[in-house]
């Protein structure tokens, strides 16, 4: 089955009962057993409901992948990786990775005795720390958030599994549409669902994808035991937005690229990144790792910083908003909103600058957009 088909009918297939060609949503904590221990293949909701199966089902089958275990958030996800390393562990991570991902090792999983190094793994130069590191996993996001730098995923895992490692890829940025990690050689692809999963910004979710029965082990125990499911009403929305995924990435490339292009036109604009810019410092593994750039576009503004905060404070179109991925526009200020969680100093030697701004491109009109961000300049 094809990818337009399969994010419509794989685990979407009509209620047995009631022939409804819409799933129901399972509104229940608890299931009736027929004896103690004698179910009907679920017993609670934190350990499973059929909403979970279904969305499970269908997220698999996009991502390449055997198994897929999901979680209240993305973060909520993160958490239930983390939560299979021990004291002593130790992880190799790609040194501008999401923001909250940073503080839950900075600030909870330290204190257990996890320990985290982050290396630049755009740089193959760099892949000899997984060597010599022989960290538990290698952690990365390819775009990565915000820079939308490019990751090799294959040579990234063959150097982890050379090293005797295993990758974990967060698929956020890139969707299913765009990229699938596993077949590239990740171990583990996870995603926030959040994003362009569900696509309409109106609940959180988050996905662990796996070709490893041990891996779907742990993660199906993570989801139990320490309370991570996602809510059955909420993963309905998000299979209900799932299935126009392949629709709605293909508008938000179009229109990112489009507004890519005007911005690096702009006299005002240092630096401006799309995976599939050919200035792209990584443009042509971006076009042989991905099947297009997805929608977010990042720029560095030439500009005082109360410019800058003036600049996207008054634009229409796109709300002035953290997160990302849904159908309507979006604009970021990393600095001082998703990635002020990093110290500034951390921050700025990743390149996340006072100027820098991040597009979330919805699936408005192109020349709308443009014109929003056309007025908003004449107005500073
Ligand atoms: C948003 C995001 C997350 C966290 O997802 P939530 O659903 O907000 O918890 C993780 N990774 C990346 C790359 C993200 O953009």
């Amino acid at each position: 089955m094809k990818f337009d088909t399969a994010a419509i009918h794989v685990g979407q297939e009509p209620d047995k009962e009631t022939g409804a060609v819409i799933p129901p949503v399972y509104l229940t904590s608890t299931f009736a057993q027929h004896e103690p221990g004698q179910t009907r293949g679920y017993d609670y909701t934190r350990s499973g409901n059929p909403g979970f199966d279904r969305l499970g089902a269908t997220l698999a089958h996009l991502e390449q992948a055997k198994y897929a275990t999901v979680f209240g958030s993305g973060m909520a996800a993160v958490n239930a990786v983390i939560t299979t390393l021990s004291s002593g562990d130790h992880i190799v991570a790609e040194e501008n990775i999401y923001g909250c991902t940073y503080r839950i090792y900075d600030k909870v999983f330290k204190k257990f005795g996890i320990t985290i190094s982050y290396v630049d793994l755009s740089d193959p130069a760099n892949y000899a720390e997984i060597t010599k590191q022989k960290p538990s996993l290698v952690w990365t996001e390819s775009p990565t958030n915000p820079l939308l730098k490019i990751i090799d995923i294959e040579a990234v895992a063959k150097a982890a599994h050379d090293a005797g490692t295993e990758l974990l890829v967060d698929n956020t940025f890139a969707s299913p549409y765009f990229q699938n990690p596993l077949a590239l050689g990740a171990d583990i692809s996870l995603s926030s669902t959040t994003k362009y999963i569900n696509g309409h910004s109106d609940c959180l979710g988050g996905v662990v994808c796996t070709n490893s029965e041990d891996w779907n082990e742990k993660m199906i125990f993570a989801q139990k035991a320490a309370g991570l499911n996602p809510s059955p009403f909420d993963c309905w929305l998000i299979s209900r937005g799932l299935k126009t995924l392949s629709v709605r990435m293909k508008q938000h490339a179009k229109n990112a690229l489009s507004i890519s292009e005007y911005l690096q036109d702009l006299d005002c604009t240092e630096t401006v990144r799309y995976p599939l810019l050919p200035s792209h410092p990584q443009y042509e593994l971006a076009k042989k790792q991905m099947r297009g750039g997805s929608g977010i576009v990042i720029a560095v503004f030439d500009l005082p910083i109360d410019q800058v905060i003036k600049l996207i404070s008054n634009l229409k179109l796109f709300s002035l908003a953290e997160s990302l991925g849904g159908i309507e526009s979006l604009i970021c200020h990393p600095a001082s909103m998703t990635h002020a969680s990093i110290p500034k100093a951390e921050r700025e030697a990743v390149g996340i600058t006072d100027g820098l701004v991040r597009f979330s491109v919805g699936i408005e009109d192109a020349d709308d957009l443009i014109e929003d961000i056309q007025n908003s300049l004449k107005n500073l």
